[in-house]
């Protein structure tokens, strides 16, 4: 039975093509669809996850490696450079790293002052731009620090930060719908909600979710390992900065059970409301000093763009947008003897199916153009992408959508998959019938607590009013002896992030074949379809960012 992409492709070429009325046998898309090969996906994993590109950090030589291997790629596939300087787009980067010596957090208390100890008690990153910080205020906890009056939930109620430092869990209430609660989860809406009411200063508080999957010893293990980085402007500001913070931490939960205990909520206390999704803000009644160096340094990292030229005139200035980001960690804390964070799923995995989804398209290209954009500096914080979509090589009106992809992993023989984002727009139905062609059930998120919606660069691309979807594998597998959720739980917890995230981490190809098919048949349906995707009608996305 014909799905409804399939439709379209068919409706297409039949008009564009032969002007009889005979449908013809073979479509080209889908013979191009056949060509999808393990062998080719296999070979990009295997240059970008190697030793030798050292983690594909954003600014140094394996990341520019990586790059020119895109490239490369491209060029062999016929597309047409699409960045400023022929492939690449430069992204000029300010890297930024915490002097660990001057780290200093003094909890000031019944007219004692008690100076804890960097990595022992809290950790804390750089300033994107002073070279110095120096804050003393009170402490007021506010919960998960949002502000949602539409969604009746404010831990702001009744509650003044102005002038104070503001102690906080990550994440929001578990009671938002999904998406919703990504967007206020993200450190950017608690920021700009913490500024607006005056605070000068954060400290991050440890859930008991954060501390199952990076228990203490990680996160001292890690700290300090890695430049902070931010995306400078055309006229030379750091981006997402929010000078009006003086300072930050992160405490572990064993100080923030001391801290806590002679105030009006204890440290357990707070978990519990914050788990239950009830505001319990209140001031703590001390205060802390929060104090740093950071060492700043200008570097560039460049996004690499290739565009398949769409076949109809009316349409080929219109682009579907696909994405995926080349960096990973670089070189770090070892673990077992390895220092090298390869990032083979994440996501030399993504980027080596986007050229292979590239290929698809440059043998068969639809009505519309293609763009596909291998993104840096995502780990450091969305900024590759953020930044093309601040300065996009092709107008923001003219990109109709984008599909992203992060993080692809084909542990088990895969039976569903989540598309993040599509259930805000018109893509719903686009991709539910593409993801069926290739034999996959479509299922909700299963792991709403993880937010991934805001966390990888399809939301760069919602955030300028672009609707987005982003595919992952779901928890199902074809085997009924797998336990999906289970294997997908142990690889975040053992393996996301970690140097084990490299080539000897199994992969069931005939899953990221029928997966790289199922992500190119949603380019053909959008790319071929004579309306451009919308956003759903009243959607808070689309309100939020499309208006
Ligand atoms: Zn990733």
């Amino acid at each position: 039975m014909p799905t409804r992409s399939m439709t379209v492709l068919l409706l297409a070429i039949a008009c564009a093509g032969c002007g009889g009325d005979a449908e013809p046998e073979v479509v080209p898309a889908d013979s191009a669809l056949a060509e999808v090969a393990k062998e080719n996906i296999e070979a990009h994993v295997r240059y970008l996850a190697d030793d030798a590109r050292e983690g594909r950090m954003a600014g140094q030589p394996g990341y520019d490696d990586a790059a020119a291997y895109m490239a490369e790629q491209f060029a062999e596939l016929g597309l047409e450079p699409g960045g400023e300087d022929g492939w690449f787009q430069p992204v000029p980067l300010i890297s930024y790293q915490l002097d660990e010596e001057s780290t200093t957090l003094i909890a000031h208390r019944d007219g004692k002052d008690t100076r804890l100890q960097y990595k022992e008690h809290f950790t804390m990153g750089g300033d994107k731009v002073r070279e110095e910080n120096h804050v003393r205020a009170e402490v007021v906890y506010v919960g998960f620090g949002v502000h949602a009056p539409e969604l009746g939930y404010s831990d702001y109620d009744g509650i003044d930060v102005s002038g104070k430092i503001v102690a906080m869990f990550g994440n929001s209430p578990g009671s938002f719908p999904h998406n919703e609660r990504a967007f206020y989860a993200s450190t950017r809406s608690k920021a700009e909600e913490a500024i607006s009411r005056g605070a000068v200063g954060a400290i991050r508080l440890m859930s008991k979710r954060i501390e199952e999957y990076y228990p203490w010893e990680r996160i001292k293990r890690e700290a300090g390992t890695r430049p902070g980085m931010a995306w400078v402007t055309i006229t030379g500001e750091a981006a997402d900065y929010y000078p009006e913070l003086q300072g930050s931490a992160m405490i572990s939960v064993d100080v923030a059970r001391d801290l806590f205990a002679s105030t009006p909520i204890s440290f357990d206390e707070a978990r519990e409301a914050t788990a239950s999704s009830r505001p319990a803000s209140t001031p703590l009644g001390f205060e802390v000093t929060l104090a740093r160096k950071s060492k700043h340094e200008v570097i560039t990292s460049p996004n690499v763009i290739g565009i398949v030229r769409g076949t109809d005139p009316d349409l080929a200035d219109e682009y579907v947008v696909y994405s995926a980001h080349l960096d990973h960690n670089g070189v770090g804390a070892p673990v077992d003897g390895d220092d090298i964070y390869n990032g083979a799923y994440d996501n030399a995995m993504g980027s080596s199916l986007l050229i292979e989804t590239a290929r698809v398209f440059a043998a068969s290209p639809p009505r519309r153009s293609v763009l596909f954009i291998a993104v840096t500096a995502e780990e450091r914080g969305l900024l590759g992408s953020d930044y093309f979509a601040h300065y996009p090589t092709v107008p923001t009106e003219a990109m109709v959508a984008n599909v992203n992809l992060d993080m692809p992993l084909f542990l088990f023989p895969l039976a569903d998959i989540i598309a993040f984002g599509s259930e805000h727009s018109s893509l719903e139905a686009t991709v539910e019938a593409a993801i069926n062609a290739e034999g996959f059930a479509l299922t909700p998120d299963p792991m709403p607590e993880e937010n991934i919606f805001i966390r990888s660069d399809q939301y760069s691309f919602v955030r300028k009013g672009v609707p987005a979807t982003f595919l992952v594998p779901g928890y199902t597998s074809t085997d009924p002896d797998v336990d999906g959720e289970a294997v997908v739980k142990a690889f975040r917890k053992l393996h996301y992030h970690q140097p084990s995230d490299d080539l000897s981490r199994p992969i069931d190809w005939d899953s990221a074949v029928r997966f790289t098919r199922a992500n190119a048949r949603i380019g053909y349906a959008i790319a071929d379809d004579d309306a451009r995707p919308t956003w759903n009608e009243g959607d808070f996305f689309g309100e939020m960012f499309a208006k």
